[in-house]
């Protein structure tokens, strides 16, 4: 049955699917970290939804929130009409957001994807300042529709100025850390300023405050707070994409909380629905120029969702599993810098609280365009995937070359099994590397 569900699957389903493309696994029953695949086998599952699951799979209270709301009778299906549990959940939401932020913010269900509620944010900002550009950054990953895949560096018929992205690892200036910040801002502020740069006048600029799939990369405290001032200065609203960054994954409730950044809206999906699907927009009241009826979507009300994210956010809160991420992410990724002396592959380890990365390159081949660092190496990523899944590790890659291992597990992770990540990581790299 196992073989002939792959089978089936690989002939009915466009190869456009990626990851499940590398991982041939069925799974039939999940808990926690552990996903177990039909064929009896148990994995580590490091993927968790590509970051949904802040609390892992099936977490009792998750579970007992959607339980709740079946047996209660209530209706599953409202559109977006007010319910006792769509009030919960908006509660305990704005319970958790920064306070200079949610005491002057409102909300608007999208739905039902990340990207559903992108594109809410641009076609709010544009609606309330009257100006169409967008502001994206380098590596920047929103979405599969067109507005975000634009701001992504995927479409073209949406306008989108491009800016740099700082980073430290193979910085485009050949310079990271601090240094390499500050020329990206100043990069920024000319091309905003100079009239023949041809950017349109910008109704906001959409920032990941840590790009996820565009290969783990955290932007530093101080430029994020200096596109918050070229921003403000310039009545361009911030928008932060929170998407994959939210509900305690970096070690903060909210990643923005860590350079201290008020946006104008924040875009957020993946974890605060529990596991089911649901996105939303939060957005300084200012901004809600929207006439009634402008804003739409058939699954914006979601109860089962809401029910499971508002059990999330209230665990993730009572047990302040944030500091717990930070914690335990740090330890991580002291454990992994530890492996780069035997293993040369190893070309960088970055990330923040429990999103991390390792970018793995080709130690013997010549750097390229000029910099010191040795280049990418993606079948070595495939490899490394694949031993991984063969340790029963599932990892996702990312980055602009798909050499990053990408490690998104739950913030219910145990010291034990954060040991077994590292250590199952570190075979399938010495295994791959011969
Ligand atoms: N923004 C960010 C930062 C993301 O990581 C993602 C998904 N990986 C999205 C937007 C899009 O979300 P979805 O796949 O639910 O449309």
């Amino acid at each position: 049955a196992y073989e002939g569900i792959l089978r089936r699957q690989a002939m009915r389903e466009s190869a456009a699917r990626t990851y499940a493309r590398s991982l041939p696994i069925v799974p039939v029953r999940a808990r926690g970290l552990t996903i177990e695949g039909a064929d009896g086998r148990r994995y580590l599952d490091c993927l968790s939804g590509a970051g949904t699951l802040a609390l892992g799979h099936n977490h009792p209270v998750v579970l007992e929130a959607i339980k709740k709301v079946l047996d209660s009778g209530a209706p599953l299906h409202v559109l977006d009409l007010a319910t006792p549990v769509k009030d919960a959940f908006t509660t305990e939401l704005f319970a958790t957001l920064p306070r200079e932020f949610a005491d002057n913010a409102r909300i608007q269900f999208c739905g039902p994807a990340g990207t559903d509620a992108v594109e809410a944010a641009f076609k709010l900002v544009r609606a309330a300042t009257g100006r169409s550009g967008l502001l994206a950054f380098t590596g920047a990953y929103h979405g599969m529709t067109a507005g975000a895949l634009a701001a992504s560096g995927g479409a073209e018929d949406v306008r989108v100025t491009r800016l740099p992205y700082p980073q430290d690892y193979r910085c485009p200036f050949g310079i990271g850390g601090e240094r390499g910040a500050q020329i990206a801002a100043r990069w920024t502020e000319s091309v905003l300023d100079d009239p023949k740069s041809g950017t349109p006048a910008p109704a906001g600029m959409i920032v990941e405050p840590v790009q996820g799939e565009g290969g783990v990369n955290p932007a530093p405290d101080g430029w994020m707070r200096r596109m918050r001032d070229i921003t403000a200065s310039r009545s361009i609203p911030l928008i932060a994409d929170e998407v994959q960054t939210g509900v305690g994954r970096t070690g903060a409730f909210w990643a923005v909380e860590h350079s201290g950044v008020v946006p104008d809206v924040m875009v957020l999906s993946k974890a605060i629905g529990g596991s089911l699907p649901l996105a939303v927009i939060v957005y300084r009241s200012e901004l809600d120029t929207w006439q009634p009826g402008a804003h739409a979507g058939t699954f914006r009300g979601n109860q089962l969702a809401m029910a499971a994210g508002t059990a999330t956010l209230a665990h993730v809160r009572e047990n302040r599993l944030a500091e717990r991420a930070a914690v335990l992410g740090a330890r991580m990724l002291a454990n992994l810098r530890a492996l780069a002396a035997d293993h040369p592959c190893i070309g960088d380890v970055r990330g923040r609280g429990l999103m991390i990365g390792v970018e793995l390159v080709d130690p013997e081949a010549a750097p390229v365009d000029g910099g010191s660092e040795a280049p990418p190496d993606p079948v070595l990523a495939v490899a490394v995937q694949q031993e991984c899944l063969r340790r029963g590790l599932i990892v996702e890659l990312g980055g602009r070359h798909s050499t990053v291992v990408r490690l998104l597990p739950p913030l219910t992770l145990t010291d034990e099994q954060a040991t077994a990540v590292v250590d199952r990581l570190a075979d399938a790299m010495a295994a791959a590397e011969r």
